[in-house]
Formats: C-alpha cells, structure tokens, sequence
C-alpha cells in the first residue's frame, strides 16, 4: 500500500463538474488499497476576486484580515471535493489547514510552514478515509490563519508529502508536465521527462510559475518525489528529481520569465562609500524585495545605481527613491515599469562557455536592446521591454534548440 499527496490547481477544481472528475480521480486511486491525501486550490479567478473585494475597501489591505479572506477560497473546495466524494460512495473528510495543523509563523500573506502535525490524518487514514486538505493557509502559533503566496499549494501539498513520508507527491494542473518555456508563449515547447531539483528552483524563482519556489524548496531538502501532471489527460508527466550523468548533455533545460518586474535608476549618485547602503536601505525598510542591482563605474566621481523591484511597489520604491535622491544630492531618478526579466538556465552551461554570447547574438539579430544582464552558475538573465517578451523568448527557445529531443 502507498501512500500518495495529490494536489489539484485552480483550473483543475474550476467548475461543479471538475471537482466531479477530479473525485472520480480519487476514488480510482482510493479502490486500488492506496492512501490518498488530496490538496486543493481555490475555483479558478477565486483568489483574485477575493484580493480585488479587499481592495475595494482599502488600498493596502490589513494583512491579517487578508489571510482570513483568501483563506475562504481553499475552504470552499475541500468541502465540495469531500461531498463529491461522499455522494460517489468514497469516505473522505476536509480539513483547513489550521485544522491540521499546519503550524506557520506569523509574516501575514507570505507565511512559512514551521510544523504540520500529521496525528489527525494519520489516524482517518488509517480507517480508509480520503483526507481533503486546503492548501495555501496554516495558522501562527496564536491560531491567526495565515496564507503562503500565490500558488501555496503546491507547497501544503509538498509539506505534507515530506511530513508522512509519502510515496510521491503529484502535482495536477493544466499542462501535463514541466515544458522547456511556458506552452502559452511558445507552442513548440517540449515537456521534460524529468528536471532536476536545482533547475527547476531556479525555473520558479525566476518566474516559472508552474510551481511555487517554496514547494521545490521543499521537495529538495526533504527528498520528496515530485511530479507535475495534467489533471485532464493520462501520462507521466515531469519528475523533479536530483542530478543524473545522463541529464547533463543539455546544456540549457529550459526559459524562463518574469512580467512582474519594473526598473528604478538613480543617477548622478556621489561614488563615496557606503552610497548603495543608503539607497538600498530604505527600501528594503519598507519591505520592498529588490531582484537585480546593477552599479556603474563611477565617471566624474559620480555613478549610476540601476535595480528591479516587483511591478506592485514600483511606485512605492520611486517616491521613496525620490526622497533618497534629494538627500544624497543625486541627479535624477528615472524608473520603467514595462520591463520583463527573461532567463535561461541549465546546469550543463556550468561546463560550457559560449552560451552567453549565443543568447546576446540571438537577442541582436532580432533587434532586440538589452537593459540589464546578471549571471549566476547555471542561469543567465536579462532585461528587455516588455513588448518583445514573446518574440525573444521563442527565438532563445529555436537558437538552443529547445524543441528537439537532447541525445544522451
Ligand atoms: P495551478 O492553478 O494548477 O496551480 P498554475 O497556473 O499555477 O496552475 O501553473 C500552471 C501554468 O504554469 C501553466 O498553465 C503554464 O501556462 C504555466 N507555466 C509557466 N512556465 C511553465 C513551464 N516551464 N512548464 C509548464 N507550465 C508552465
Ligand atoms: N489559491 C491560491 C492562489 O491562487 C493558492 C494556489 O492556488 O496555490 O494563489
Ligand atoms: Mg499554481
């Protein structure tokens, strides 16, 4: 007997007669003697209609309150998916995840798991029962709900594998597996048999939101064995998994993208020490997270400071950075929130030199203008304007040669 985490999207439980078929899902794997935990997301749009309503009454939502609502939409399809469940002869029963409990610490719309205490699940597993759990939300150590990040589930679902040391984790969603690019920008992106743990947390933390970061985080430091599939059609689809000798002739796995960026520069900054210290400081005391910082040589004793924050704080950042400006004396501040971040990565370009240069002769011959680069060992980033997003992303796809299977 195995015992298996199933974790379904959004588009997955989207409708009365989705959450039908996913129960049938269930069930099948419930008849075959398995044990069966099941994580759900929200109907499809219903997380966004519950920001949008908080919205609606103030403009930056009291973040506890925040919880308690987007909690709602998760609560709503454990009790649907257990009623399917019931009215097809399966026993099965919900829970929140404050129920659990999946214990998270306090950091309201951004919590991270700290304990889940797996007796409850244990024990109505044991008695035959299907266990249908909300993803996305646990509760602090003072029972105040708390909610993980958009796409959190995948997350519950992963914790919850590595705390009852499931057989696998399977991730449901509306693409059958983990592609080279995302499928809506490029058609001809190739599913992966398998991708290792390293990538695909660098995919996610670079825009691939296919999983959540956190989720492979997870998945990697507890060695839980993690697949993305379609919860529409049969087949194996992708296993995150750790690095193999065959894996290694691709030199690039996959593209990944990020819309949600914007750009700040201040220029004409004084080149004295301590100068990114007192730019970068108030922004980070405001809580603002900053992706890529790139500092130019100083020319006349002056230099130019150039960063990326998330789309939603850019104006936050640009009037602080404006406040900066005057105080340090600096020259000018000029931001651009029509950026994206596009960013291949591969582990076997730790090997290879060249790479960069084929990615930079790619972007030029489409008459594509760089904004800003940043390396690490197994990726490559850049900036570009947002209206060439589609058409650079499909020519790195073709020029890496992305959609032809890797010889091993
Ligand atoms: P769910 O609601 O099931 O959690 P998500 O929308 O969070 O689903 O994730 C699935 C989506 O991720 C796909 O529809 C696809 O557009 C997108 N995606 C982005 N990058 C990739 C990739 N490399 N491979 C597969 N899907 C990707
Ligand atoms: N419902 C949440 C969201 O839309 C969590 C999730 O689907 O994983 O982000
Ligand atoms: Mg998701």
């Amino acid at each position: 007997m195995a015992l298996y985490v199933y974790k379904f999207g959004g588009t997955s439980v989207g409708s009365v007669e989705r959450i039908k078929a996913v129960a049938e899902k269930v069930k099948k794997a419930h008849d075959l003697g398995d044990q069966i935990v099941v994580v759900v997301s929200a109907m499809s749009g219903e997380t966004n209609r519950l920001v949008s309503l908080a919205r609606e009454m103030q403009q930056q939502p009291t973040e506890r309150e925040m919880d308690v609502l987007l909690s709602t939409g998760e609560q709503v399809t454990v009790s649907l998916l257990s009623m399917a469940l019931h009215e097809i002869g399966c026993p099965a029963c919900s829970y929140t995840g404050g129920q659990v409990k999946i214990l998270t610490d306090s950091s309201h719309t951004k919590a991270r798991i700290r304990n889940i205490d797996d007796t409850r699940i244990r024990m109505h597993l044991n008695a035959g029962k299907v266990i249908v759990v909300a993803g996305f939300q646990g509760v602090d150590e003072h029972d105040n709900i708390t909610t993980l990040g958009r796409g959190g589930s995948d997350t519950t679902a992963v914790a919850l594998a590595a705390a009852l040391k499931a057989d696998e984790c399977h991730i449901y969603t509306d693409v059958d597996g983990v592609y080279t690019t995302d499928p809506r920008v490029e058609p001809k992106a190739r599913r992966l048999d398998k991708i290792t743990f390293e990538e695909m947390l660098e995919m996610a933390s670079l825009g691939s939101k296919v999983l959540q970061i956190r989720s492979v985080e997870f998945a990697g430091k507890y060695n839980v064995a993690l697949r993305v599939l379609s919860s529409f059609k049969e087949g194996k689809g992708t296993l995150i998994t750790y690095e193999e000798s065959q894996m290694e002739s691709a030199l690039i796995s996959g593209i990944a993208f990020n819309r949600d960026e914007a750009k700040l520069t201040i220029t004409g900054v004084p080149d004295l020490p301590g100068v990114a210290f007192k730019i970068l400081g108030p922004i980070a005391d405001a809580n603002i997270e900053i992706d890529m910082i790139v500092q130019n040589i100083a020319d006349d004793s002056t230099t130019d400071f150039t960063f990326t924050v998330h789309r939603n704080d850019y104006l936050r950042a640009k009037t602080l950075l404006e406040g900066i400006r005057e105080e340090l004396g600096a020259r000018k501040v000029t931001g651009d929130d029509s950026i994206v971040k596009i960013s291949i990565v591969g582990v076997g370009m730790r090997s290879h030199a060249g790479i960069a240069s084929t990615m930079f002769k790619t972007l030029a011959k489409e008459g594509i203008n760089i904004r800003m680069i940043s390396t690490s060992e197994i990726k490559i980033s850049v900036v570009v304007d947002e209206k060439y997003l589609e058409l650079a992303v499909r020519a790195l796809h073709a020029a890496f040669k992305l959609d032809q299977e890797v010889e091993s």
